[in-house]
């Protein structure tokens, strides 16, 4: 049988190029390919617990602070109690404190740093130090409550050093032709917008402090 010139198939997985049927399909039944798709199904079976995860953590914030605002709604002591354990609390995390991951972990986990910041933000419950209040931006940094532009301020600052990070993490990567879909799933990571914006889509509802 004479091998068309036109045949050609590309395995994402293994980078493997195809280029006769039998070429093909020799591959598809090869071990490596076989691993390549089991380790493929168990990343995907993964990535949909933790989005599963994040998203009952939201629901579960968001009722938190639903019911928490109705408390502050019935007595005027309830919200002067709640604005202070919110707002001038020693406990309360630093900024700082949310360690981000090397950029191996992101990768593997396919989190972005904005979804990891997210996340680190939601584990610490009401000892985050980032919060939106009426659509204002309160940060604590070095054991001090900013708000407004001088949150925004800080909140600039550290957002870059965690994109410089990344980005001297990802030039110390090898660009092989094995990990060329890794590479590039890295760039998209480390390149990406991280600010404000980024890190409060979808968990709006969780760091509002005290609704007025
Ligand atoms: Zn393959």
């Amino acid at each position: 049988m004479p091998c068309s010139i036109d045949y050609y198939r590309k395995c994402e997985l293994c980078n493997f190029v195809g280029k006769t049927a039998s070429n093909w399909s020799k591959h598809n039944k090869t071990k490596k390919h076989l691993l390549a798709l089991e380790n493929a199904e168990l990343k995907k079976q993964n990535d949909k617990y933790k989005m599963a995860e994040l998203e009952r953590q939201v629901a579960e914030l968001t009722m938190n602070q639903s019911s928490s605002s109705t408390t502050i709604n019935n007595t005027q002591t309830n919200t002067i109690i709640n604005i202070t354990n919110i707002f001038a609390d020693p406990s309360a995390n630093d900024l700082r404190d949310i360690n981000m991951p090397p950029l191996d972990d992101l990768l593997e986990t396919h989190t972005t740093p904005s979804q990891s910041i997210q996340y680190s933000i939601l584990q610490m419950g009401d000892l985050k130090p980032l919060l939106l209040r009426n659509d204002q931006l309160w940060i604590k940094q070095d054991k001090k409550w900013e708000k407004g532009d001088d949150a925004e301020a800080v909140l600039k600052k550290w957002c870059n050093q965690v994109q410089h990070n990344y980005i001297n993490e990802i030039n110390n990567m090898e660009l092989t032709e094995e990990n060329a879909d890794e590479y590039l799933r890295a760039s998209q990571y480390v390149y990406d917008d991280i600010n404000k914006e980024s890190i409060t889509h979808k968990v709006k509802g969780k760091m509002i402090g005290a609704k007025k």
